[in-house]
């Protein structure tokens, strides 16, 4: 059993003009087994939020917590972070020439696991994986994420998390760029892995349809920069139906 906390979070960037307060005091719990979906407009700070708990550099968390098991997870390196039980997609995002998928995975799961699996072990259970990700067999010696396409990158993506299993995974835009087949595959590929009742997964995505096969238990909208209301997964219909424009008076805080 995992649970992540994040209690009254607040982060931001420094730009030209200075500092600039993106993230207005999240609060949210997730514990293993639980699906949770955070929905909301563009630029709203969803994915400053899973940068600042990914420990990306450009994003300085100014106050609040966010503890896993307890742990304070702002106090932990970016590997410590990933060795702890945290898996963040958004990690991985660039080009890595030179370096395969194979190799580059190997490594991943050494660090998560503090051994390196073993060669006749690992290559089987990646190629289990891919088969059921539907990547070809070709994809584990390109170099990673050099050329790929929206749609590799996401199963990329999936695969880590199946071979890392993580106790939370953050998901950041995962149905973005991915086509109907492409969207069921890597679907199905978390579904398989919260089956196993060990993940907490942080579903971010803009659009309810990742969520047609997804099925989360519980939805929040983010509008500027903080969880403005929080339901079930009706919350998802209505989002759909009505979209985000209710919200848009609703981003100041109450008191
Ligand atoms: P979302 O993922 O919900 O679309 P983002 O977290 O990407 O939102 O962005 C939230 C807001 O913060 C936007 O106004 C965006 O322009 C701004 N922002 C995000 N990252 C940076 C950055 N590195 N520098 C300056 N502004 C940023
Ligand atoms: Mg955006
Ligand atoms: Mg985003």
């Amino acid at each position: 059993m995992a649970t992540l906390e994040i209690k009254d979070l607040r982060a931001g960037v420094t730009t030209d003009e200075g500092a600039k307060e993106i993230l207005k005091g999240v609060n949210l719990t997730i514990r293993s087994g639980e699906t949770h979906a955070i929905m909301g407009p563009n630029g709203s700070g969803k994915s400053t939020l899973s940068y600042a708990i990914a420990g990306h550099p450009k994003y300085e968390v100014t106050s609040g917590e966010v503890l896993l098991d307890g742990e304070s997870v702002l106090d932990m390196t970016v590997d410590e972070r990933a060795r702890a039980g945290l898996f963040l997609a958004m990690q991985y995002p660039v080009e890595v020439p030179g370096v395969s998928m194979s190799n580059f995975l190997r490594t991943a799961a050494t660090a998560v696991r503090g051994e390196a699996p073993k060669v006749r072990h690992w290559v089987k259970e990646v190629k289990d994986e891919m088969a059921k990700l539907e990547i070809s067999a070709e994809f584990a010696e390109r170099s990673v994420n050099e050329g790929f396409s929206g749609g590799e990158k996401k199963r990329h993506e999936i695969l880590q998390l199946a071979l890392l299993k993580p106790k939370i995974a953050i998901l950041d835009e995962t149905d973005s760029g991915l086509d109907v087949d492409a969207l069921r595959v890597v679907s199905e590929g978390v579904n398989d892995y919260k089956a196993s009742g060990e993940v907490g997964v942080m579903l971010i995505t803009h659009y309810t349809r990742i969520l047609r096969h997804i099925t989360p238990d519980f939805v929040h909208v983010f509008a500027d920069g903080r969880i403005v209301e929080s339901g079930g997964k009706e919350l998802a219909d209505e989002l759909e139906e009505n979209g985000y424009v209710k919200y848009a008076g609703k981003a100041e805080p109450a008191s």
